[in-house]
């Protein structure tokens, strides 16, 4: 089963994706979009289905809804 980055928009083939809250990410394509700081799977808050390291959430969204559970 092929799904597909929510990043790029590319497929994420079985060998290369990265799964983190329920999404699949290439490796390359999981990190901050506001730092650009590589995230890791599973420890990173994630806001409008984007990931970002909690650094980030925190000074953008408050601590109030993250996430960091499956
Ligand atoms: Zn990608
Ligand atoms: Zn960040």
């Amino acid at each position: 089963m092929v799904g597909y980055c929510p990043i790029c928009g590319k497929p994420v083939y079985f060998g290369e994706k990265k799964r983190s809250l329920g999404r699949d990410y290439h490796p390359l394509c999981l990190k901050c979009q506001k730092c650009n700081r590589q995230l890791t799977a599973g420890q990173h808050a994630e806001y409008d289905e984007k990931p970002y390291c909690s650094h980030c959430y925190l000074k953008m969204f408050g601590p109030r809804g993250i996430a960091f559970s499956q």
